[in-house]
């Protein structure tokens, strides 16, 4: 159910627990969005100053997001340097406006010593809503997939929202 690095949620809990959500929505009509999150040029970390710093970047941004997050969201480590944050409850706008609010404190606020450095972090993230960009949690995770990888072309460090 936890990542072991992280200790969030992993993806499978956090999939199984989007699709009980998303049955409620289909019953009550609300919304569930997402926040896919992934650390930007993360390699460089692991290539200047070796695993165990990627490892502590990885610790840092897991800590961020369960400091920043209400208590009915879910943060999961998706899978190597990506995240998703589920918000059950929440508008597409609701959501992009907490994205980018995360997007500006890890710009500002996120500072990972090691050794003899501190280490700033920047991330990029796509946003996506059930029902709007899709009816299932893969079609969801797809559409935050795409605006992520719109935000890391656009040149990073930002947010990017899912057409539709
Ligand atoms: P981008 O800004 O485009 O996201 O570039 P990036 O360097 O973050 O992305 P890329 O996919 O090139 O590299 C991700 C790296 O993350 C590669 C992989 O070795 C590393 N990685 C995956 N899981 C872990 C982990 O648990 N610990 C550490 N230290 N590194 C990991
Ligand atoms: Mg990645
Ligand atoms: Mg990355």
């Amino acid at each position: 159910m936890r990542d072991p690095l992280t200790g969030l949620y992993n993806r499978r809990f956090m999939e199984e627990f989007a699709e009980k959500e998303i049955s409620r929505i289909k019953r009550y009509h609300t919304q569930l969005s997402l926040i896919m999150l992934d650390v930007d040029h993360f390699k460089k970390f692991n290539d200047t100053y070796g695993h165990d710093a990627g490892d502590l970047v990885l610790k840092e941004i897991a800590d961020f997001l369960r400091k920043h997050c209400r208590e009915s969201d879910v943060a999961c480590r998706y899978g190597g340097e990506e995240f998703v944050t589920l918000l059950p409850n929440c508008s597409l706008d609701d959501a992009i406006i907490m994205a980018q609010g995360l997007c500006k404190k890890v710009r500002e606020q996120v500072r990972v010593p090691y050794r003899n450095e501190i280490l700033s972090v920047t991330i990029s993230m796509g946003v996506a809503s059930c029902p709007t960009h899709g009816s299932s949690i893969g079609e969801v995770l797809k559409a935050a997939d795409n605006a992520l990888y719109e935000a890391k072309s656009e040149g990073r460090d930002r947010v990017t929202a899912a057409k539709g």
